[in-house]
């Protein structure tokens, strides 16, 4: 088999355009109903009351389901939308309340960005979601997949998308044995992608090929027994399927601890807001030392927050991962013995009253386990 890259590509129109057919005959009949798709343009609604999802709530799809899988979405983007129903109910809200409906989702950024984006709509697109892939890319945390999705999806724009799902199913289509993730390999994939998309139903075209990656071309056990563009399918034909896609060497995670300072006192806990440029930014947690060196922590918890503190009874240990680090969290129950909470510095509260502050995955943890403990 000879090594082939995805710029040596035949742009054969007729086996595209058997992709193509093959791939949207498939996916109008297998493709999942999902709160934010629309359906297909060749199929009327189910009933006479569905309504077709708006381009903002395409918009905040894309945004949810960038790094998480579409079960965990749903009821995250049910409970969104029914409070942010349009785009100047989410740039008009406080950004606290858009992070607490996306505790638990994780990637708080995306969040921000969200905000951020709905309110530069509403100023300057005079609150429609952009129609094509340049404007889209001017809003926080669009870049040229979700904008391409969203042009195709909400509008039908002709513009391709390309992400690892979809890099994926293109490198076994054309068995492509450069690494995915090389920039030279992007780049020739996004060109694949282009040639790829139709003039007509380009949104049910994404759609499938996403689909395809999420239900029958999964990374580890493609099903190509089931697959319909299996016989046009290189990677399949040279029973090379499990092989492909190929990606560079990845590094280590970084190892890092975080301490965090469980203080109580009278069954109130003290709370702190993390700074704007950080993982996890503008979210909450119990007080978090994430370089100690040589410090105790009831020294490092003084000098931070102005109280004396101990520590009482064991630590909790666990770890948590992020995309390049692989942190353990060191939870260490203390009680505050003296000194004064400095104000605008943390809160006391109750383990029982934290709604109203959106806590980050593995805070929420220390935070059950403490309500274990009490
Ligand atoms: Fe993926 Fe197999 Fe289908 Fe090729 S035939 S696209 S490898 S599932």
């Amino acid at each position: 088999m000879p090594l082939r890259s995805a710029a040596a590509q035949p742009s054969d129109a007729t086996r595209l355009r058997q992709l193509r057919r093959r791939l949207l005959n498939w996916y109008d009949r297998h493709h999942r109903c999902l709160p934010w798709r629309p359906n297909p343009q060749n199929q009327k609604p189910e009933t006479k009351d569905q309504k077709p999802p708006t381009p903002y709530h395409i918009l905040v799809s894309e945004a949810m389901l960038q790094q998480t899988q579409v079960a965990t979405v749903v009821p995250y983007f049910h409970r969104f939308v029914e409070a942010f129903p349009t785009v100047h109910a989410l740039a008009a809200a406080d950004e606290q309340a858009v992070l607490r409906l996306w505790q638990g989702l994780g990637y708080y950024r995306r969040a921000r960005h969200l905000h951020a984006a709905a309110q530069m709509i509403v100023e300057r697109f005079g609150g429609q979601v952009p129609r094509t892939v340049d404007e889209l890319m001017q809003l926080p945390g669009v870049g040229r997949y979700a904008a391409g999705a969203i042009a195709s999806i909400a509008y039908g724009t002709r513009a391709p998308i390309l992400d690892g799902n979809v890099a994926r199913v293109l490198a076994r289509w054309f068995a492509i044995e450069a690494p995915i993730d090389a920039t030279a390999t992007r780049h020739d994939l996004w060109a694949l992608a282009e040639q790829l998309v139709p003039t007509q139903r380009a949104g049910d075209f994404n759609q499938a090929l996403m689909e395809l990656g999420a239900l029958v071309c999964t990374p580890k056990s493609p099903q190509c027994d089931v697959c319909p563009v299996a016989s046009l399918c290189d990677a399949h034909q040279a029973g090379r399927a499990t092989e492909l896609p190929l990606r560079s060497p990845r590094r280590a995670p970084k190892a890092v601890t975080h301490h965090v300072a469980a203080i109580e006192k009278r069954g109130r806990y003290v709370f702190e807001q993390r700074g704007p440029d950080s993982l996890w930014a503008h979210l909450w947690q119990l007080p978090t030392c994430e370089i100690l060196g040589d410090e105790r922590l009831a020294d490092w918890a003084r000098a931070r927050l102005g109280l004396h503190v101990e520590p009482r009874g064991e630590p909790f240990t666990f770890t948590h991962a992020t995309t390049h680090r692989a942190i353990a969290f060191v939870v260490q129950p203390m009680r505050a013995t003296g000194g004064r909470l400095r104000p605008n510095v943390a809160v006391w509260r109750k383990l029982s009253a934290l709604d109203d502050l959106p806590l980050a995955n593995p805070q929420r943890r220390a935070v059950a386990w403490l309500r274990e403990q009490s």
